[in-house]
């Protein structure tokens, strides 16, 4: 006898206490989804099984026939749900049935709020498969063994649900999983042969493993002879059948189980390619996106099988990192059944496989936003940011990507972001040569930053851009449909051939000659503060702002850096001025030249307030500021 083989009490990690309370109370009004979680279990065990075995036959035991078998118990209100797959190791079970893995599970516990109709939503992007036992049952056993370990390498393992488990080394002759559930008192429905073939054929019939159950025998019949084994599902693998013959059902039914996800995706894409890269690709845009979105180790979501043998999850090379979302499979016929992480990398058919799959997936999002504006409303809010990342990152389909994007706008509906850049293109002002953002960290200073008056006042477009990934974009994004992109805080002012842009910049040129002294004497005031200090046309009511050359970072992205740790050095503004604004006439007469200096000072200080930004002295402003206001009292 080994150490281990002694019976354990342990105690849950805190965390799956509370996601089991989550899920149960979450998943009650649904509850025969358990029956699909447990089967999906079972199946990915017979696939890794399956898997393991190419290179290491032994692990069959002699028995290379995978199987599901579901039973039951009336009497006992006992429901079973059996594998012959790879089984667990007593390490592994303590490891994935007694904790939860990912680091991101805090923070979703964190983001739940205790009101079960939102909750469900949250717990559909969570996977909580094997917990959903509890759903029906009161204690649940389970014993395993893992594949080509000794008989006496058997587990038990059972817990009643309420923070503690129990688990213990026993003799196990057969490989595989067995989970019984102990039934609730009101849920012996669940003990019962037509109420599990229905449940399995609603939910599991794509499950490419034979699930078997005993048949049903009444009367004369069954005193005559003992029940056989029938299978119960289609089990063919869902993405090899004809397009023709699947349902919306049961696309939707295979994506939970590859998904990991309770509810229905958006949309799925099935195709069959054939040529000299024979494969087959079934992938899913999800409807919400999973909490672990933004995890640098967040695991991707399509799976590689090679002739319906199942090789690896998450195979990251068949999908750019920003359609990470994507879920779904790829069964290529010409690949080495041995393939590994490394072959995947330098493969050529991968390659084909992977850039074929993200055409598809951009034509697709470009036929939804097309055709069902409100349905690519909810797309673009769940996973637009990470759209955001597409021109950056995929530098050929940068147009592409770039037609998928939308923008919170000055002429769009509040903050929505639902202006695509034909939109804005389509709107454009006669002679406008340039598409106009703005960057900011909220809404609120973008909207309302001087910078946007002279496009206000001209009718001018101006997209208003606040999320992160947005510099970041905008710095790989120079044009669309030839039509470039302009900072409106970057550079000098050019509108184009905007009708009345001529006038304009004489009448610039002409004040800046009348009001050069004055200019002159703000500069020096400011000293090192300002690159240069000069006339605006940009300004209708406020007195001044600042502006950077078009090379230099923008004030944003420095702002942005900083919040992140990097110490990125602000970029030596440019102030310019209003000289329209009663303000510049006040300095003009100000005679003291100490008090200059302050007025200058705090026009520039509040400039940079204005635009969003953070003042380097706050004190030295409002000492500033209240010596002019009592100079206003007196
Ligand atoms: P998920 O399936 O999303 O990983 P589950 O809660 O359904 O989450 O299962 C947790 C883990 O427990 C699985 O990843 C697997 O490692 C293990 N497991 C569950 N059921 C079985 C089974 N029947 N055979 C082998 N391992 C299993
Ligand atoms: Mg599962």
């Amino acid at each position: 006898m080994t150490v281990e083989a002694h019976k354990e009490t342990l105690s849950f990690q805190a965390e799956v206490s509370q996601v089991l309370n989550l899920v149960i109370r979450s998943l009650y009004s649904n509850k025969e989804i358990f029956l699909r979680e447990l089967i999906s279990n079972a199946s990915d065990a017979a696939e890794k099984l399956r898997f393991e075995a190419l290179t290491d036959d032994a692990l069959y035991e002699g028995d290379a026939e995978l199987r599901i078998r579901v039973s039951f118990d009336k009497d006992a209100n006992t429901l079973t749900i059996g594998d012959n797959g790879i089984g667990m190791s007593r390490q592994e079970v303590t490891e994935t049935i007694g904790s939860i893995a990912s680091s991101g599970t805090k923070k979703f516990l964190e983001s739940m709020t205790g009101d079960a109709s939102k909750d469900n939503a949250l717990i559909g992007q969570f996977g909580v498969g094997f917990y959903s036992a509890f759903i029906v049952a009161d204690k649940v056993t389970l014993t395993t063994r893992r594949a080509g370990l000794g008989a006496e390498h058997g587990v038990r393992w059972e817990s009643t649900g309420e923070g503690e488990y129990s688990i213990e080394t026993i003799d196990k002759p057969s490989r595989g999983t067995e989970v019984t559930l102990h039934l609730k008192d009101d849920e012996g429905e669940f003990a019962a042969g037509y109420r599990l073939r229905g449940i399995i054929g609603k939910f599991s019939d794509h499950i490419a493993i034979p699930i078997e159950m005993l048949e049903e025998v009444y009367g004369e019949e069954a005193e005559k002879k003992e029940p056989q084994w029938e299978q119960v599902n289609k089990g063919t693998a869902l993405w090899q059948r004809n397009k023709a013959d699947i349902t919306d059902e049961e696309y939707n039914e295979f994506y939970k189980h590859i998904g990991h996800d309770f509810q229905d995706p958006l949309l799925h894409i099935h195709n069959r390619v054939e040529g000299t890269n024979e494969y087959t690709a079934l992938l899913y845009v999800p409807s919400r996106a999973p909490f672990d979105l933004w995890d640098r180790e967040q695991k991707h979501g399509v799976k590689l099988y090679v002739r319906r043998v199942f090789i690896m999850d998450e195979a990251d090379k068949l999908m750019p990192n920003y359609l990470r979302f994507i879920k779904g499979v790829v069964d290529a016929d010409d690949l080495p059944l041995n393939v590994s992480r490394e072959i995947l990398q330098h493969n050529r058919k991968i390659d084909t496989i992977r850039s074929a799959n993200t055409k598809r997936v951009l034509g697709e999002l470009e036929r939804l936003a097309k055709e069902d504006e409100a349905k690519y409303a909810e797309f673009w809010q769940q996973f637009g940011q990470v759209l955001k990342e597409g021109p950056v990152e995929d530098f050929a389909n940068r147009e592409k990507i770039a037609a998928l994007l939308r923008f919170a706008s000055t002429q769009g509906e509040g903050d929505k972001q639902n202006v695509s850049l034909d939109t804005y293109i389509e709107r454009m002002q006669e002679g406008q040569e340039k598409i106009y953002y703005i960057t900011a960290d909220s809404l609120a200073a973008a909207k309302h930053s001087p910078h946007l008056e002279v496009f206000k006042k001209k009718n001018v477009e101006v997209l208003l851009l606040t999320d992160r990934v947005d510099e970041w974009l905008m710095s790989h994004l120079n044009e669309y449909k030839d039509n470039h992109f302009q900072s409106v805080a970057k550079g000098e002012l050019d509108l184009g051939k905007l009708a009345d842009e001529e006038a304009d910049k004489e009448a610039v040129e002409k004040a800046a000659e009348e009001h050069k002294s004055v200019l002159e004497q703000i500069k020096q005031g400011l000293g090192d503060e300002v690159k240069d200090v000069r006339v605006t046309s940009r300004l209708v009511d406020s007195p001044a702002c600042l502006v950077v050359e078009d090379h230099d970072m923008s004030a944003n992205l420095a702002r942005v850096l900083k919040q992140v740790g990097q110490d990125a050095p602000m970029p030596k503004p440019i102030m310019e001025i209003n000289v329209e604004h009663p303000l510049l006439q006040r300095l003009e007469a100000e005679q003291d030249d100490e008090r200059f200096k302050e007025l200058a000072r705090l026009l520039f200080d509040q400039a940079l307030l204005a635009e969003g930004g953070q003042l380097e002295d706050p004190a030295g402003f409002v000492h500033r500021m209240n010596k002019l206001m009592l100079s206003m009292a007196n």
